[in-house]
């Protein structure tokens, strides 16, 4: 598969660092590879602890001046970054669908989504106000301010591989922080374009830092990070794991923490529900991305009334979904992303199977036809799932669904919440009296009611329990970056 660019210098082979693209100081390099196959197509540097501390010292040394800009400033080079993104959409989601395996489609809705980060901070930078507090003394005058954190070291994963980064990257930028980022091993060359068209739109020299690295090498690189007092703050969005590894690495120097985690997420049905809405919203959730998204259902609960209709409605369409290579325009779910997730997948299923579940379409790995590589797996709906099996506890970042049958409301919701993550869950009714008692129950930071595509900038994202803390998008994304001063004046 060929990367056809209008603008080929968007794939970049280098760090970011103090405004100049820069090898690794080892001269390591680092494959990316093609999804489907496990082909070599570019690399990037294998960048260490010393690569990570130059971008870091850089980002340092630029914290006075970008936090001293005025917020419309700051905004300003926002919305030009923005327009830049827009501009070479279609690149950046060709560069996207090669090294993620996503369909072009959907890798061009990634472009759109991550963007929209980009401009509502843009947005939001000219808004960080603070309070006057009324005095309780004569003579005095109190008031908070927001100032930002510091340095933000970034640590994003491959799944979307622009829209997490930026989501990181534009609140930082808008509040005054400066920036060392580090992409996934897999899905490097998306945020190397992403910092490239950043330059372009007159970035200042050590405002944000980019640094690549394999997987061997990704924990000595932000090891470093974690032990460096002028990093105030770690934005991580990855597995549960990685991310109580950061909450534990960085107590020594109490950096503030945002985690986007992993998830593990119900959708359920109930039996007054518009099942052809619900089937539809579940199609959204799971199948975007081939199930490799943080807030994919992992669980879908279907009172038994309805089970059979839904299962017959459910099927039908899992079953008409075209599997591709992310260049052919009529692919609906592309490669997964390497070996590893499509072994996960399998025993993910097998281990169903041997616990009772019947495969209702799909349930095995595809080839042929088109399909080059062993990553492709059949979009699949299993039957009598049940909590015995490893689905029921772990997340399978892939294109299955699995149905559990229940009858009671306070049963299921019992069995929703038994997981130690709560990032999303969903739910479908037209009760309003359950709608309001399910919500309010539902232990998790976002809710989709009758809705199955909930993702906003608009909104703030991020989970409850082991799914993580801290918040992204919206007005509370903006916060996370900034501390709280009070300033209190007397002899007045
Ligand atoms: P991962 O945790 O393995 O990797 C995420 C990032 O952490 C990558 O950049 C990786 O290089 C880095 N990393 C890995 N080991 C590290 C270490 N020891 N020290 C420092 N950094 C390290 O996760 P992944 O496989 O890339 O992504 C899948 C997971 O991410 C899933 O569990 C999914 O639920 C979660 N996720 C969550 C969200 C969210 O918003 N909550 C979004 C997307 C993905």
């Amino acid at each position: 598969m060929s990367l056809t660019l209008t603008r080929p210098e968007l794939v970049r082979s280098h760090n970011f660092i103090a405004g100049l693209w820069r090898d690794a100081l080892s001269g390591g390099r680092h494959p990316v590879s093609d999804p489907a196959t496990g082909a070599e197509f570019a690399n990037v540097p294998d960048s260490a602890a010393a690569d990570a501390q130059a971008a870091a010292d850089a980002a340092h040394a630029a914290f006075d001046s970008w936090r001293d800009r005025t917020a419309r400033e700051r905004a300003q080079f926002l919305k030009r970054w923005h327009a830049a993104i827009v501009a070479n959409g279609e690149d950046l989601a060709r560069i996207i669908s090669r090294e993620q395996g996503k369909p072009l489609a959907e890798a061009r809705g990634e472009v759109a989504y991550g963007a929209s980060y980009v401009e509502w901070f843009a947005e939001e930078a000219v808004r960080a106000y603070g309070d006057m507090i009324p005095a309780l003394m004569p003579g005095k005058r109190m008031m908070a301010v927001k100032e930002p954190v510091g340095v933000v070291a970034a640590v994003t994963p491959w799944n979307f591989p622009l829209a997490m980064i930026a989501r990181k990257i534009a609140p930082a930028l808008a509040a005054g922080c400066t920036v060392v980022a580090k992409p996934a091993e897999d899905t490097p060359l998306t945020a190397l374009a992403l910092v490239r068209l950043a330059e372009e739109a007159g970035l200042p020299a050590g405002v944000l830092n980019i640094v690549t690295a394999s997987r061997g090498q990704t924990p000595a690189t932000v090891a470093s990070w974690l032990a460096d007092p002028r990093v105030r703050k770690i934005t991580f969005t990855g597995s549960t794991p990685v991310g109580k590894y950061l909450a534990r690495e960085s107590a020594d120097t109490l950096k503030k923490l945002s985690l986007e985690l992993g998830g593990n997420a119900p959708f359920i049905v109930f039996d007054d529900a518009d099942l052809d809405a619900a089937v539809t919203g579940l199609m959204a959730a799971k199948f975007r991305n081939g199930g490799q998204t943080c807030v994919c259902p992992n669980r879908v609960y279907v009172q038994s009334g309805i089970y059979d209709a839904f299962a017959r409605k459910l099927v039908e369409r899992v079953a008409a979904l075209r599997v591709g290579p992310a260049t052919r325009d009529d692919s609906q779910i592309g490669p997964m992303i390497n070996a590893r997730a499509v072994e996960k997948i399998e025993r993910h299923v097998e281990d169903a199977l041997a616990h009772g579940a019947t495969v209702l379409t799909g349930g095995r790995r595809l080839s042929g036809d088109g399909l080059d590589g062993p990553n492709y797996y059949a979009p699949t709906v299993l039957g009598d799932a049940n909590r015995e099996m490893a689905l029921f506890s772990e997340e399978t970042f892939g294109p299955v669904a699995p149905l559990f049958k229940f009858d009671d409301d306070a049963d299921v919701i019992r069995e929703a919440n038994d997981t130690p993550f709560g990032l999303a869950a969903y739910f479908y009714s037209t009760d309003v009296r359950r709608i309001w008692r399910v919500a309010s129950r539902l232990e998790s930071g976002v809710i989709g009611i009758n809705e199955g595509a909930v993702s906003s900038e608009a909104a703030p994202f991020g989970g409850v329990k082991e799914s993580g803390y801290g918040r992204e998008g919206s007005r509370y994304g903006l916060d996370d970056y900034m501390h709280v001063k009070y300033l209190c004046q007397g002899g007045l």
